[in-house]
């Protein structure tokens, strides 16, 4: 970490910095400059002591060298994470589609996705049972009756369940009824409920915030690893700016990005990300192409009647169409440019 000190630092501020690093067991290095003075703080986690610096008066800026999170890292884990759910793999090179409705809504909607999904080879179901709606009016989802419909269909269908906690009292639940746990976008910094979620031994999906930054996210990933929980997948979901014809802007960018910081699969929600289905097909290329490890896509038999995000959602026949392309897309890209860079 490098501490730069104020234009007109004196010898008595200088010592302050050096006395405080040293209280810590840190080592220094002074670099006095004709205009600036510059400290280098070394030491192991230096970055957990910033604040401290940070706190004085002659201190102008913090610039640190390491990334402030480890166990997520690239440096400190460089090969790729691979997350097995009972055989089905995300990170392993494939693309996957976790594809289901934004609520479980009934029995019988759940299987008919099931048995279609299914069939076109998605392995992984997702559907909300406890909804984190805007309006507390709108639709909540089923609860515990969604999280029981989900098991069931998916049982049948040899699929693996993908749903949302939002409470960390319902960890109990979720580790009967669901796979892989979905951190939703609203929660991502919910701290207690990551920690809670570092004590299971389920995958999980971290979502994006819509207002977090990349690092933001990796800390939040951090947590879970740090109290326990080394599989997780991280979900790009959008995030929102200022741009109004769509819900949120999808930051593709964070898909090599992410790749380049961490040995954590990304997959990218195509549907929240701009909250328009007539979006999902033509940026479904560009996830394949950005190298995500796999998308996620609201799908419903009938999304002129579904109880949430119907605008975001693919019916059967449009799901399909953008499946076969995506797959088609990624053999595409593994024999002609990915195996050629
Ligand atoms: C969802 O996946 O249904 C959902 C609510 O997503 P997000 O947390 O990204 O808004
Ligand atoms: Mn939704």
């Amino acid at each position: 970490m490098i501490v730069v000190l104020k234009p007109r630092a004196t010898n008595e501020d200088t010592s302050k910095v050096v006395n405080l690093a040293r209280k810590f067991g840190f080592d220094v290095n002074i670099s006095k400059g004709a205009e600036k003075t510059i400290i280098g703080i070394i030491g192991d986690n230096v970055y957990e002591r910033r604040e401290a610096f940070e706190a004085l008066n002659c201190v102008e800026e913090i610039v640190t060298v390491l990334k402030p999170f480890k166990l997520v890292s690239k440096e400190f884990h460089p090969k790729d994470t691979i997350i097995s759910v009972g055989g089905a793999k995300i990170g392993n090179g494939n693309f996957e589609f976790v594809a289901g409705p934004c609520s479980v809504e009934s029995m019988k909607q759940m299987e008919v996705e099931a048995e279609f999904l299914s069939g076109l080879g998605v392995k992984f179901l997702r559907g909300g049972a406890f909804k984190p709606r805007t309006s507390p009016y709108s639709f909540q989802g089923l609860g515990v009756r969604g999280l029981k419909i989900l098991r069931k269909v998916a049982d049948e269908h040899n699929m693996k369940v993908v749903s949302e906690m939002m409470s960390g009292q319902d960890l109990e639940l979720f580790e009967e009824y669901v796979d892989i746990i979905q951190v939703g976008a609203r929660s991502m910094q919910n701290f207690r409920l990551l920690k809670k979620l570092g004590e299971s031994t389920k995958p999980i999906l971290l979502k994006r915030g819509f207002m977090s930054t990349i690092e933001e996210w990796l800390l939040a990933a951090e947590y879970l690893f740090h109290h326990g929980n080394d599989k997780v997948i991280l979900c790009e979901r959008g995030i929102r700016t200022f741009e109004k014809y769509t819900r949120n802007t999808l930051d593709i960018s964070a898909v090599p990005l992410v790749k380049s910081l961490s040995h954590l699969p990304i997959i990218v929600d195509l549907s929240h990300s701009t909250g328009r289905r007539d979006l999902i097909n033509p940026l479904s290329k560009a996830v394949v192409a950005s190298g995500a490890d796999g998308a996620m896509v609201e799908v419903h038999p009938d999304p002129e009647k579904a109880l949430s995000d119907g605008q975001q959602s693919l019916n059967f026949d449009e799901f399909e169409a953008t499946y076969r392309t995506s797959m088609n897309l990624h053999r595409m890209m593994e024999e002609f440019i990915w195996n050629q860079e």
